[in-house]
Order: C-alpha cells, then sequence, then structure tokens
C-alpha cells in the first residue's frame, strides 16, 4: 500500500484528490492548521472523514514541517497547502509569501533531511505567468501580477533547484484555475453560481463583483487532480501546464450561469463594486496543456458549458437541504 501525504487536504483540491488516492487504495494522510472555525466541510461532505489521517501542521512553521515529514515518510506528498486567493494577497503580502513560498521550501528541505525517497507533487500556478497574449506552456516567461503568483514562483523555482541540486523528484504541475462545487465562495465562479442560485430562490437580489472583463482559462478541480497523481507515476520529474486550452471572460461565465436557471439577462443583478478591483489584474489567462496530454496521457474531461451547470445544480441543491 502506498503512503501519501496531502498538505491542504482541508482544500478544494486536497479533498479530491484524497478521494481519488483512496480509489486507488493509498494510504492518505493530510495536513490542517488550527483555526478558531472548523475547516473540515469539504473532506465530510465527500465522506472521508475517517478514512485519512489528519496531522496538524502549519506551513509557517518548520517544526511542525520537520515532525510532520519524519512520521509519515510518505511515497507521494502533494504540496497544496496555500493561502490561494489572489484578492487576499495584495492585503496579506508577506503572509502569502511565508505559506506559499517559504512554506514550499521548508517541506522541500524537510524531505532532503528526513524523507528523500518521496516523490513531490508542487501545486504552481498560471498566476506565474502574469500579463502576455500568448498561450502559455511550460516554458513561457514568468512576470506575475500578484503577491501570490510571486509567491508561487518563488516556489517554482525553489522545487525545480532542489530538482537538479538535490535530486530529488519534485514535478511542479502549473495548474490553470479550477473550479468545482468545493470551490470556495470568495472565488468568482463559485460566487457566482452560489448567488444565481440565491437570486432564484428570492434569497439574494444583487451580486456585487469586480473586474468582469478578465478571461481565464477554467476546469473541472475533479479533472485536474488526476494531473497531480499522473505526474507522480512517472518515471522522471518535470513540470507540466494542466489547462482546458480555452478561456472565457467573467461576463461570459455570467451569461452562461443567469442563462441556465431561466434568469434572462446578468445585467439585472450584477453590480460593479470598485472595492474589488484589484491594484494589478491579468487580462486574460489561457494554457496549451498538449505536454500533459503527450507526456502523461492527461485530459480534460469536463467542458467549460457543464462545469458552470455542475455548479449551479449543486448550489441550487444546497438550498434545498
Ligand atoms: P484552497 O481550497 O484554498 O485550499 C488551500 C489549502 O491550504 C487549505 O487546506 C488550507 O487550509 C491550506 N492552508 C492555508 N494556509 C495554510 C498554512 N499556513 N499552513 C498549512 N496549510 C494551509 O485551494 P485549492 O483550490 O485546493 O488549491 C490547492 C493548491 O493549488 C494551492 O496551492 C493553490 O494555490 C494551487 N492552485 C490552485 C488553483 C485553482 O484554480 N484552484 C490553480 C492553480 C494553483 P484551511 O482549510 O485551514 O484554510
Amino acid at each position: 500500500m502506498k503512503k501519501a501525504l496531502i498538505t491542504g487536504i482541508t482544500g478544494q483540491d486536497g479533498a479530491y484528490l484524497a478521494k481519488l488516492l483512496l480509489e486507488k487504495n493509498y494510504e492518505v494522510m493530510g495536513t490542517f492548521r488550527r483555526t478558531s472555525h472548523r475547516s473540515l466541510e469539504r473532506l465530510e461532505v465527500l465522506d472521508l472523514m475517517n478514512k485519512v489521517e489528519l496531522i496538524k501542521m502549519d506551513l509557517t512553521d518548520q517544526i511542525s514541517i520537520n515532525k510532520t515529514i519524519k512520521y509519515s515518510q510518505p511515497d507521494e506528498l502533494y504540496n497544496l497547502g496555500a493561502q490561494s486567493f489572489v484578492g487576499a494577497s495584495f492585503d496579506q503580502p508577506l503572509l502569502t509569501s511565508n505559506v506559499n513560498g517559504l512554506g514550499a521550501l521548508g517541506i522541500f528541505e524537510a524531505v532532503k533531511e528526513f524523507s528523500p525517497h518521496s516523490k513531490i507533487y508542487q501545486a504552481s500556478s498560471s498566476e506565474m505567468f502574469g500579463n502576455s497574449d500568448e498561450i502559455k506552456n511550460e516554458n513561457s516567461r514568468m512576470y506575475p501580477a500578484s503577491p501570490y503568483g510571486i509567491s508561487k514562483v518563488f516556489a517554482h523555482k525553489t522545487a525545480q533547484h532542489y530538482r537538479e541540486a538535490y535530486d530529488i523528484f519534485i514535478s511542479c504541475g502549473i495548474l490553470f484555475n479550477h473550479e468545482s462545487p468545493l470551490r470556495g465562495l470568495e472565488f468568482v465562479t463559485k460566487k457566482i453560481t452560489s448567488a444565481v442560485a440565491r437570486i432564484k430562490a428570492n434569497k439574494q437580489e444583487t451580486l456585487y463583483l469586480g473586474n468582469i472583463k478578465s478571461k481565464r482559462d477554467w476546469g473541472f478541480a475533479g479533472d485536474y487532480v488526476k494531473a497531480m497523481w499522473l505526474m507522480l507515476q512517472q518515471q522522471k520529474p518535470s513540470d507540466y501546464v494542466i489547462a482546458t486550452n480555452e478561456s472565457h471572460s467573467v461576463e461570459d461565465f455570467l451569461t452562461g450561469a443567469f442563462e441556465y436557471v431561466g434568469l434572462g439577462d446578468w445585467r439585472k443583478y450584477v453590480k460593479i463594486d470598485k472595492k474589488l478591483i484589484r491594484p494589478q489584474d491579468i487580462d486574460n489567462l489561457i494554457g496549451d496543456s498538449s505536454k500533459a496530454k503527450r507526456e502523461i496521457g492527461w485530459e480534460p474531461t469536463v467542458q467549460y458549458k457543464d462545469l458552470i451547470r455542475l455548479m449551479v445544480d449543486d448550489d441550487l441543491k444546497l438550498l434545498e437541504k
């Protein structure tokens, strides 16, 4: 039985990945941090609570990282823990850098010292690329436009350094946005689908958004965690862009979601709140995942329109409970 350790198991991807690894008969351990509010809902929704071992660890606390790695000795370590919301990174740049950047360094260093056989997946991000018109692949220029993107570049480059200098198996997945019913409420897709369901049920009147012109390459998180696992089943570590290879604007997402439930024109319900406009934003992100298709046999299965329906349907169902 293979052992896997997931940092950030309480997050969207952590929960889906834990489910996938359990289906593949792994022993699954995951880290969670002490917060004043319980954050285990996603594990409960997927009925995973009694099936995974939870370990207390914070990426800003090297002592807890060292203890966790020494204890768990995982065959595969998925470093998903992060302050993952780009918007919040403008307000908390230092925290974001500590968790996402130095936290990743702390993981690599602990593996080097205490568990060098562990294969590592590092959660890199399309936000590392920043603004430019080209379709992004593994060799595209990195020019991030947020403290979040910068912290991910630090972790990405550090991962490559540990791979080359210390021969540690680290693969970086450069994942473009991926969504699901388990997506955090602050993220624009979930904010929209949740509001659409609530407006439909007469529980909300207005949805406030920031920049609705920006375009993203949106896929389904369930597909993307499969790519993480595939990366660690290869003979050699490498970096892979994971994306659907098409992008859509927030405006387009609004149209799809409001029309799906028969509410008609979204303009009747949406207001722009200037406070939600970020100091810097990326106009368009679109990925080229042909390397992943060629080398690890990965392709997305959920199309953009189906993703919208999947999320809206789930939000409607939640309101019935
Ligand atoms: P998420 O839902 O926000 O989950 C983040 C996880 O990190 C949560 O379990 C969170 O714990 C944990 N965490 C936060 N601060 C921590 C700390 N100081 N120490 C330890 N753990 C901490 O994010 P996600 O969507 O699953 O994304 C997973 C990873 O992929 C992240 O690294 C993210 O940056 C990256 N990524 C995501 C996307 C995307 O579109 N989803 C795209 C590219 C890259 P709590 O539950 O306690 O908050």
